[in-house]
């Protein structure tokens, strides 16, 4: 018989507890950082094809110590209450974990998109915004959504702009979702942040020799087999930058329709184009088709990246699991009983909490951008220009020799808005790493890296909940 496991939400908590027991908190303040603030459930009708259709949406905020609440929408015929709590709590400790000052929160929309042509997508999108917005669930100042399973710019647009019809006279309008189109007050690099998080979080873990061999592999990412499951936003960029900057081997991916084998690596742009045309990952001639995707998890390989859904490696999997290191680049991947069978087997995880942020991180860079009605490098760019070209200068009259090309454009070039973005987002994943592995080394009873960057997140919000008090 199969045994139950919690839910997503009582498995985020249970993770959570392991980090509460090593922290010196009090249980009030415990229990006010686990609790979830609040949960609003919307039912909106919206006319399609002349019928009429009700539709059922959540916004969960589960943390205003910080403001905005900021969290993704998911739109997906799966979503329910207890998923978007849970993630709306990961929200909370993700946002402390990379030092973004935000709440936790979260949205779904229960929908399946693929039914529904853009107009009637449009009009639902927008209906379902001015529900959040009446209530106080959408605001610049209050709460920001983002793009997750299932939305993408193209929401995020119709959701500024259904704001910005109910408020005009906010002049921070554009600032109440993020993930926008560059066009409309996104910023670039967005689209790809969290896959480009997740390369970088790699990157570090793979400087930390000691780390790496705990995990037991060696050397850096190049040549390392991965693993991957889903290759939609997070997936395909993650992939696509490990493989072509890190020469790492995408050996495998795992989309919903099975699974593509190649030992020599899946060139990932060809077939994300492919199932881009097809819609698909059946019939790529770059590799060999496995019916059963979800049986790929298991096989062999140095790094997974689970990159599409919650509960994927369960108690019933994860004692077959062969990869020596797992970076959860989709939230929950891995449920709280798996996780205990893995860190027992000896499989180093990095959180999601962790891996994952780089898409809060680039939406915070977004959201200062919009509400500072400025684009990053706008005022300094030429200013650092010439003043690389008057060192070039320098250093060639001092020197009597020409600097090399290459060295003199780089010097003298100064940095753009995306320059900017990749910077900012490199050393928050490299800060935050460095942060969760001193606590991993040093604090007696934190057993792996999941239970550390708990540690960090709690400690920073505690501080906050004791800062300010509870009134
Ligand atoms: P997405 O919708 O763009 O991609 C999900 C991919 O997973 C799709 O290609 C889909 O076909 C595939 N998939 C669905 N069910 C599957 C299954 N059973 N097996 C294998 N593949 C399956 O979504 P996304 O934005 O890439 O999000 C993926 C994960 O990353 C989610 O857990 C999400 O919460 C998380 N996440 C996303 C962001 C972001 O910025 N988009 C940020 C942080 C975390």
């Amino acid at each position: 018989m199969a045994v139950t496991e919690p839910s997503f939400r009582d498995s985020v908590n249970l993770m959570v507890d392991r980090a509460m027991a090593v922290v010196d908190v009090d249980p009030g303040t415990a229990a006010a950082i686990k609790s979830c603030a609040a949960v609003l459930q919307v039912q909106f009708p919206v006319k399609i094809r002349g019928r009429i259709e009700v539709f059922t949406g959540w916004r969960a905020v589960h943390s205003m110590h910080r403001l905005p609440a900021k969290g993704g929408i998911r739109y997906a015929p799966y979503a329910d209450q207890d998923e978007v709590e849970a993630l709306a709590a990961l929200m909370t400790y993700k946002c402390a974990i990379v030092d973004v000052p935000f709440g936790g929160s979260k949205g779904a929309l229960l929908i399946d998109p693929s039914r529904y042509e853009r107009e009637e997508m449009e009009l639902i999108t927008r209906r379902f915004t001015l529900e959040l917005v009446r209530r106080g669930f959408l605001s610049p100042a209050i709460n920001v959504p983002a793009p997750d399973v299932g939305t993408g710019q193209r929401e995020m647009a119709w959701m500024a702009d259904t704001y910005k019809h109910l408020h005009p006279e906010d002049i921070n309008y554009v600032a109440c979702v993020t993930g926008k189109p560059v066009h409309h007050g996104g910023i670039r690099g967005r689209v790809e942040a969290t896959g480009r998080g997740v390369q970088y979080a790699l990157r570090e873990f793979f400087r930390h020799p000691e780390d790496v061999r705990r995990a037991g592999l060696e050397g850096g990412l190049e040549g390392k087999r991965i693993v991957i499951q889903g290759l939609g936003n997070v997936g395909y960029h993650a992939a696509k930058f490990l493989s072509e900057e890190d020469g790492a081997r995408i050996v495998a991916v795992i989309e919903r329709d099975g699974a593509l084998i190649n030992e020599a690596g899946v060139a990932i742009e060809d077939l994300y184009q492919h199932m881009v045309q097809h819609r698909s990952i059946r019939n790529f001639p770059g590799a060999r088709f496995e019916a059963d995707g979800k049986a790929v998890l298991e096989m062999p390989c140095d790094i997974l990246i689970p990159a599409a859904l919650e509960s994927q490696i369960t108690l019933d999997n994860a004692p077959r699991i062969q990869a020596r290191l797992i970076a959860e680049a989709a939230n929950g991947p891995v449920t709280y009983g798996a996780d205990e069978i893995l860190n027992k087997k000896g499989v180093v995880i990095l959180p999601d909490a962790y891996v994952n942020a780089g898409g809060v991180t680039v939406s915070y860079f977004e959201w200062i951008r919009n509400i500072s009605h400025i684009r990053f490098g706008r005022m300094q760019r030429r200013h650092d220009e010439l003043r690389g070209r008057q060192f070039a200068d320098m250093v060639e009259e001092a020197t009597g020799n020409a600097l090399p090309a290459g060295l003199r454009d780089s010097i003298s070039r100064g940095a753009d808005e995306l320059d900017l973005v990749r910077s900012g987002l490199d050393d928050t994943m490299r800060l935050a790493y460095q942060e969760i592995r001193r606590v991993y080394l040093e604090e007696a009873g934190v057993q792996d890296l999941r239970t550390a960057s708990y540690v960090v997140a709690i400690r920073k919000i505690a501080r906050s909940y004791l800062d300010i008090g509870v009134y």
